[in-house]
């Protein structure tokens, strides 16, 4: 799979009174469904499974879930079969729909048992050897792999590179791949979810240099929005023609427009705005846009 992200350059008045470019790294145009970050980290758990000649992945995911239907997605175009294990009773959704669409068989697990993957995981197909196990989200090593790669596809020098954060995989991608390219590039990160400082702490173990991180922005924790933010998702979308999720880069976007007008970049700084995709996400909160 060839990867399509382009960076754009987008104008604003509030933005260009405060001296600031923002550009936007375009992974929501990888794949019309995916969100962009969860088809980097899938990238090489799919190299992974065919060298141990697995066939069936096995992940896990809430209803809403990127990570389900970038792996549904996935396994339709390298035809691998995929099985999500989903978190809570049986429902039906946007999300869930395109993952069965994309040939993905659903199985839900309630939230007991879900707790415990690679338990539930032995469980259900530790007698399976074709099975190949990604953790939510398409966490760990071979996810942060792929994130690295984004870096290397910027080769203008912007001051600032902002990310949305869940796990935290793709902003240690970022900082590792800024390390290895020795950048003075420098990375802000915006958590989504409330009682973030763990993630700091677990991003700064895996990376040298400092960074910026900007929890302040999670509008009461994960999924959870406020009409001030629903707002600002649907101007954003409206000047530019970019969509934003409520969910990740509607709060990572929210975050710099605000730092913005607080004065917190020098004049003449460029920002790299990483969109991470998850459009999908919007679909599921339309109720909520007034
Ligand atoms: C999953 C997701 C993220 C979070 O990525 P992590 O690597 O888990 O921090 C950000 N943006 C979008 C759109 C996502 O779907």
């Amino acid at each position: 799979m060839e990867i399509f992200s382009p960076v754009h350059k987008v104008v604003f008045s509030e933005l260009q009174q405060a001296q600031i470019e923002l550009y936007i790294k375009r992974d929501d145009l990888i794949h019309p469904f995916v969100s962009g970050n969860k088809w980097r980290k899938l990238k090489y758990h799919l190299r992974a499974m065919k060298e141990a000649h697995k066939t069936k992945l096995v992940t896990f995911g809430g209803a809403f879930s990127n990570h389900l239907l970038a792996t549904a997605v996935a396994g339709a175009i390298f035809g691998i079969k995929t099985i999500g294990i989903v978190r809570g009773e049986e429902v039906q959704n946007d999300t869930l729909f395109l993952c069965q669409l994309h040939g993905m068989e659903l199985q839900f697990a309630d939230r007991e048992s879900y707790r415990d993957k690679e338990y539930l995981f032995e469980q259900k197909f530790g007698e399976d050897n074709a099975t190949y196990y990604v953790g939510e989200g398409g966490s760990g090593i071979l996810g942060i792999e792929g994130c690295k790669e984004i870096i290397n596809e910027i080769s203008e020098p912007y001051h600032h590179i902002f990310c949305a954060c869940g796990t935290g995989t793709t902003a240690i991608g970022l900082a590792q791949g800024l390390e290895n390219k020795a950048s003075d590039m420098k990375l802000n990160v915006v958590p989504v979810l409330k009682d973030s400082a763990f993630l700091q702490q677990e991003i700064q173990k895996q990376v040298q240099q400092p960074f910026n991180f900007h929890p302040q922005y999670h509008f009461g924790g994960y999924a959870k929005t406020t009409v001030e933010l629903l707002h600002f998702v649907r101007y954003f979308t409206q000047k530019t023609g970019i969509m934003l999720d409520p969910i990740y880069t509607g709060k990572a976007m929210f975050a710099l427009f605000d730092l913005v007008k607080q004065g917190y970049f020098a004049p003449q700084s460029s920002i790299l705005f990483l969109h991470t995709g998850g459009l999908i996400g919007t679909l599921g909160m339309k109720a909520r846009f007034d």
